[in-house]
This record gives structure tokens, C-alpha cells and sequence, in this order.
């Protein structure tokens, strides 16, 4: 079971995020803070399921989706076609992604915006924000 202080953590999140905190998703929400690295919704919903926690699939799919709608949860992908979620921090960060395994490490310090104002001036542009995943290997895998 998430603690009871992951559960508070997971109903502030959905407030901030303007969803009704219900316990499925404050749930989910909390099993997600748990995770170092990211998982997909086929992961988390076997490890809620190995808790005890009586939660289908598809209300796990239906509550990241809306969580990473809501720009609660960020979605990542390693691999096509499989899309894995994570609780990052509030601030602006970017993800390096290890393409064999599925870690995860969370960039926080981003010096890419006095570079994009300067080539996105040469261009007429105006730069409004910028998303960035780098895709590489860890130390572990490498
Ligand atoms: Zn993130
Ligand atoms: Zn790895
Ligand atoms: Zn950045």
C-alpha cells in the first residue's frame, strides 16, 4: 500500500492539476511516486494488482492518460509504440532516457534557452518553450 503521506502528496498533485481527487487516481498517483525511473501503465497496474489493490487496467490507463493530460505526470518513450510515465519534480526539466533499460534521470539545470533566443532571433522567431529527451544508454547498461 502507498503510505499515507505519498497519498496526501498524490491528492495535492490532482488539486494543483484541477481533477477531482478521487481514491482510484490518488492510488495510481501514489504507486507512480514510488517509482525512480518510469513505467508504463502495464507495470503499474501489475504492481497494484500484486498490493491487493482492485483497479483494472484500463481505469489505470484512463487515470495516466488524464494525469498526463493535465501536464501532471510527464509521458516518455523509449521504445515506438510504448509510452511509460513519470512524477517529476515542478520545474522545468529535461530526461536523459536509457534505451535499454528504463531509466530515467531527471535534468534540471537547462542552459538551452540563451542558445535557442539567439538562433531562433537569426530566424524572426520568438521561442515560447522548448521539450527535449536525449536517448542514450546508462551506466548500467552501457
Ligand atoms: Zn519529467
Ligand atoms: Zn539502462
Ligand atoms: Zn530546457
Amino acid at each position: 500500500m502507498a503510505t499515507a503521506e505519498q497519498l496526501e502528496r498524490a491528492e495535492e498533485l490532482l488539486a494543483g492539476a484541477g481533477l477531482r481527487a478521487t481514491a482510484q487516481r490518488a492510488t495510481v498517483l501514489a504507486e507512480l511516486a514510488a517509482e525512480r525511473d518510469d513505467v508504463t501503465a502495464q507495470q503499474l497496474h501489475e504492481r497494484l494488482r500484486a498490493r491487493g489493490e482492485r483497479l483494472g487496467l484500463a481505469t489505470v490507463y484512463r487515470t495516466l492518460r488524464l494525469l498526463a493530460e493535465a501536464g501532471a505526470v510527464d509521458v516518455l518513450s523509449h521504445h515506438a509504440g510504448e509510452l511509460c510515465y513519470r512524477w517529476c519534480g515542478d520545474e522545468h526539466h529535461h530526461h536523459l532516457l536509457c534505451s535499454e533499460c528504463h531509466r530515467v534521470v531527471e535534468l534540471v539545470d537547462c542552459e538551452l534557452d540563451p542558445w535557442l533566443e539567439r538562433v531562433s532571433r537569426e530566424h524572426g522567431f520568438v521561442t515560447t518553450g522548448h521539450r527535449l529527451e536525449v536517448s542514450g544508454v546508462c551506466a548500467d547498461c552501457r
